[in-house]
């Protein structure tokens, strides 16, 4: 805060006489501020005498909403000791004081009925020099007030002796105010005057509708916070800014969302607002499954170019593209058929056994073929193009015709041949007349052979009618045989082969000797697949079997050469032997056990100390199994041990060893009667020995010293805990539960990260929650692809790591207070970030921001985090840019009122049970920054 400069200063008489007695001496003065606006203060300097009670009280205040009232108050005060002559009386310090009522009570004051705020010292106090130099040193303080529940309340200055003039007061509270979010409106929200947020929903805004219903949270700071859920503008609405307004005319908009409206597309028009979509213009159509955004069309012109190509009953035609497609690209062609007779000028449709081919229409190329025609006939073709819209418009269509006759032609092929009779040496067939005779048909020729003779040698028969009887064949032997007809014209093509057989001489064996052998063979098969199979397997399973304790390595990460890898002690058949593996077995009898610290969840947590031979005494935490456990919890319990014997680095936890077996006759020591808890039952005694860390857990170190520390000193405990992480992420171990709880702190504020273990950890920790997946998981520390399908990577660790530092820069406040695991899983899918924590640096928050990234290959690795934070540890001027925290509101409740100046019955000398001695008005505009 700068000094306030005041011109001119107050005048040496400002100081008054000691002779105010019975009445308060708070008096009302005129000023002008440093740019020489009139200001008015009133002021009070009786420090020559003694039992000063000068009241100076506002008029009442109507509390409108608020439930928490902050104050703030501008103020010089003299200091004491530049003041020659006093009497030991003089003070450096006045009271605020308010009282609530439901009404004013006007002149009314009792002393008593006012509860006091705070006693206010000035930071800056002046001294007779200052005044030489012209300048008085302003104070600002601001005090908090709350919850404030009657209708208005007074505040009262109490001067007991000071020198003091008071400059402005201020009076406000803070709210959320009406705010537009994603097309929903927040009405003004008064937060609550406890710690927890306030959940409001949004009404969508005009001619809006809800896609998922959007709601947000009122912070105490009077900060909004993570918004949810959204509302779409209607059709024919198109969202500007904070409201949708109708698209112009000329625009569109035909779904639900939050896009512009579009132009009309061509050959459309709209001339009112809020138009769904564009009427088409004269002439121009619109299919059915157009969509609003494709242009208005109209049917193609004709095609061009026909061409026509016949062979003695076939035509091909052949056109080209029509000049004008009408704007689309659904252009087919359908070709119609008529039949004209000579001499008559109407011409009749073909008959419907034409062929067309590929057919008569939706053709896609320009090109049919049109096939059974009559021979020596005329034709006329009419070819029309058409699109999606030519239906719509029946008088716009056009065609292109062309006129054909055709040629003399011979017969088409039999196909309809039928099998009347056999024998051993005979066959009698029938036939019908070919589709297409093309003339008179004088006879058939019939053509057969052997068929496994190929062809060789056959036999041609002729039959004037449309049946015949082969004799002469041999038995049981299969025939082809091919029959075609003869015209004036010649001969017409053959039909397709036609295969049967004589009958044989005598019957084959019966079948069921086969089926028996097959499945002879079949069971034979399925033994012998199944020997192979089972043998193969018990092959490969005996000799093939991978040693899996030395393969599985945490998260499966590549390891550089010569960085040691962590084993996963579930792989061990034993867990006992894994925990010997990584960690020592301690004599019972070198532990003292001191006092119960905490409780973990196999049972309690004491502090003690270890004295191992010819070493220094050290101070151990000792973790122990409650009595009664079952096996799983102890090998649980254990593979803590087995995991932590693993690490060895100065921000990882230290296991001292471990207890598995106590020898008779060991004596236990016990230095305090309640740490008894910490003995385990006596028939299978087990602890795990630890670093001791004398100030617990993070989180509840940090809560427990709010605002106390540096910013270099949190930087350096963060600095700690990303060089743990950066071990164990080396080490390729995955810890799925980091998170200020499981952070430990010595008396040097060195940070250890701590809590191993596997499924133990989540499902031990009191914030991992079932997701839908099944499965429990600290939802707000985890990464959303760890919540969403249990892909815990170094990189979810990171994200885990980011909600750490989110918790270390606000001292231990929860992430996203108290909102439901469902909505934070929502919101931060939504995008939603938390905010920076109040004074949070920039560089600190922007790397929380870093963690969270969304793609979990753009999160730092914690590498590169120990080495921002060490740039910001040798740079500790970075750390004074603060991150923006979203703008606060503050409401003020007056922004200018009346401060009367009071005396009470209390003081001596009083006459009256109040005396107002004077009003006056403060010039507040000018002190009143507006936050
Ligand atoms: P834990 O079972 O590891 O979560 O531990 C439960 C509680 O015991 C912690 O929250 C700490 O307060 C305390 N505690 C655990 N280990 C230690 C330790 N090494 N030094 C001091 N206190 C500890």
């Amino acid at each position: 805060m700068n000094d306030f400069i005041l011109f001119p200063p107050f005048p040496i008489s400002f100081i008054p006489p000691p002779c105010i007695s019975s009445s308060s001496q708070w008096e009302e003065i005129s000023g002008v501020d440093e740019h020489y606006t009139p200001i008015r203060t009133f002021q009070v300097c009786n420090v020559m005498e003694y039992s000063q009670n000068n009241w100076l009280r506002t008029n009442w205040i109507p509390r409108q909403s608020a439930q928490k009232i902050y104050v703030e108050l501008k103020f010089t005060l003299r200091d004491c000791n530049s003041i020659p002559l006093v009497l030991g009386t003089c003070k450096e310090t006045f009271n605020l004081l308010y009282m609530e009522t439901d009404e004013d009570q006007g002149s009314h004051f009792r002393e008593h009925q006012f509860s006091k705020i705070d006693t206010i010292a000035a930071d800056e106090s002046f001294t007779q020099m200052d005044l030489g130099d012209r300048i008085l040193k302003l104070n600002t303080e601001v005090r908090e007030v709350g919850p404030v529940t009657k209708k208005g309340f007074y505040l009262a200055f109490q001067d007991v002796g000071a020198c003091v003039a008071l400059v402005s007061v201020r009076v406000y509270f803070k709210k959320c105010p009406f705010i537009v979010r994603n097309l929903a409106s927040f009405p003004d929200t008064v937060p609550m005057d406890s710690q927890s947020l306030v959940e409001v929903k949004g009404s969508c805004v005009n001619h809006s509708k809800e896609e998922e219903p959007p709601r947000m949270y009122c912070s105490t700071e009077g900060e909004w916070l993570v918004p949810i859920g959204k509302c779409l503008c209607n059709v024919g609405y198109e969202d500007r800014g904070s409201s949708c307004q109708a698209c112009r005319a000329g625009f569109y908009k035909s779904l639900l969302g939050n896009v512009q409206c579009s132009k009309c597309p061509p050959h459309s028009f709209t001339h009112h607002e809020g138009a769904l979509h564009c009427g088409c213009e004269k002439n121009y159509f619109r299919a059915d499954g157009d969509l609003p955004s494709m242009a208005c069309t109209r049917p193609p012109s004709a095609p061009r170019n026909v061409i026509s190509v016949i062979n003695e009953t076939s035509v091909i035609l052949d056109w080209s593209w029509p000049e004008d497609t009408g704007g689309r690209k659904d252009v087919t062609f359908t070709v119609l058929c008529k039949r004209c007779r000579q001499g008559q000028r109407v011409c009749e449709a073909c008959r419907s056994n034409v062929r067309f081919l590929p057919r008569a229409a939706g053709l896609q190329n320009t090109t049919v073929t049109v096939g059974d025609l009559l021979a020596h006939t005329n034709y006329t073709f009419e070819i029309e193009a058409q699109n999606g819209v030519s239906q719509l418009a029946p008088t716009m269509r056009q065609y292109a015709a062309v006129t054909i006759t055709t040629n003399q032609a011979a017969p088409s092929p039999v196909t309809v041949i039928r099998k009347d009779r056999t024998s051993r040496n005979s066959i009698s067939l029938s036939w019908l007349e070919p589709e297409r005779p093309n003339g008179i048909i004088l006879d058939y020729e019939v053509k057969y052979y052997q068929k496994q003779e190929q062809e060789t040698s056959y036999t041609i028969l002729r039959s004037k009618g449309c049946n015949v009887t082969l004799g002469g064949l041999k038995a049981d032997t299969s025939y082809l045989l091919q029959i075609r007809a003869r015209t004036a014209a010649g001969y017409g093509a053959s039909s397709r082969s036609f295969e049967f057989e004589t009958s044989p001489d005598c019957k084959y064996r019966s079948d069921p000797t086969i089926l028996y052998t097959v499945e002879e063979l079949m069971g034979k098969g399925v033994t012998l697949i199944s020997i192979i199979v089972t043998d193969r397997f018990c092959g490969y399973s005996k000799s093939k079997q991978p040693d899996e304790k030395r393969l599985h390595f945490g998260n499966g990460h590549l390891r550089l050469p010569g960085i040691r890898t962590y084993v996963d002690p579930h792989t061990y058949e034993d867990p006992s032997q894994a925990v010997h593996e990584f960690a020592k077995e301690l004599d019972a009898s070198c532990i003292a056990i001191d006092k119960v610290v905490g409780a973990g969840e196999f049972g309690e947590v004491c502090s003690g100390r270890l004295r191992l031979p010819s070493k220094k005494e050290i101070c151990v935490a000792i973790k122990t199994l409650k009595a009664g456990y079952t096996d799983k919890q102890r090998r649980d319990f254990l593979s803590e041990a087995s995991i932590m014997g693993q690490f060895d680095h100065p921000n990882i936890i230290r296991l001292e060893g471990v207890v598995t077996r106590i020898a008779r006759g060991t004596i236990l020591v016990i230095l305090a009667p309640h740490a008894s808890f910490c003995l385990f039952s006596p028939g299978k005694p087990v602890m795990i020995v630890t670093e001791y860390m004398e100030n617990g857990s993070l989180d509840s170190f940090l809560k427990k010293h709010d605002a106390q520390f540096t910013g270099i000193q949190l930087v350096g405990m963060l600095r700690g805990i990303a060089s743990g992480m950066r071990y164990l992420s080396d080490m390729g171990y995955v810890h799925r539960d980091l998170a200020a709880r499981n952070i430990l702190v010595n008396s040097n504020l060195v940070c250890k990260v701590s809590d191993f273990g596997l499924s133990r950890v989540l499902e031990d920790d009191p914030e991992a929650a079932y997701t839908t997946r099944g499965g429990k998981i600290p939802i707000r520390w985890t990464a959303p692809e760890a919540i969403s399908y249990r892909k815990f990577t170094s990189a979810s660790d990171a994200w885990s790591y980011g909600i750490v530092l989110w918790e270390v820069m606000s001292y231990g406040e929860r992430p996203y207070w108290e909102m439901s695991n469902q909505d934070v899983i929502k919101a931060v899918d939504e995008g939603y970030r938390l905010p920076p924590p109040m004074d949070c640096p920039a560089a600190l928050y922007q790397l929380m921001l870093d963690c969270w990234q969304k793609e979990r290959n753009n999160r730092p690795k914690f590498e590169q985090i120990v080495s921002i934070l060490d740039k910001l540890i040798r740079n500790p001027g970075s750390l004074k840019i603060t991150a923006n925290t979203s703008s606060r509101y503050y409401t003020h409740l007056h922004l200018t009122f009346k401060l009367s100046t009071l005396t009470s019955e209390s003081h001596p000398g009083s006459q009256h049970l109040i005396q107002v001695l004077y009003t006056s008005t403060f010039n507040l505009q000018a002190l009143n920054p507006d936050l």
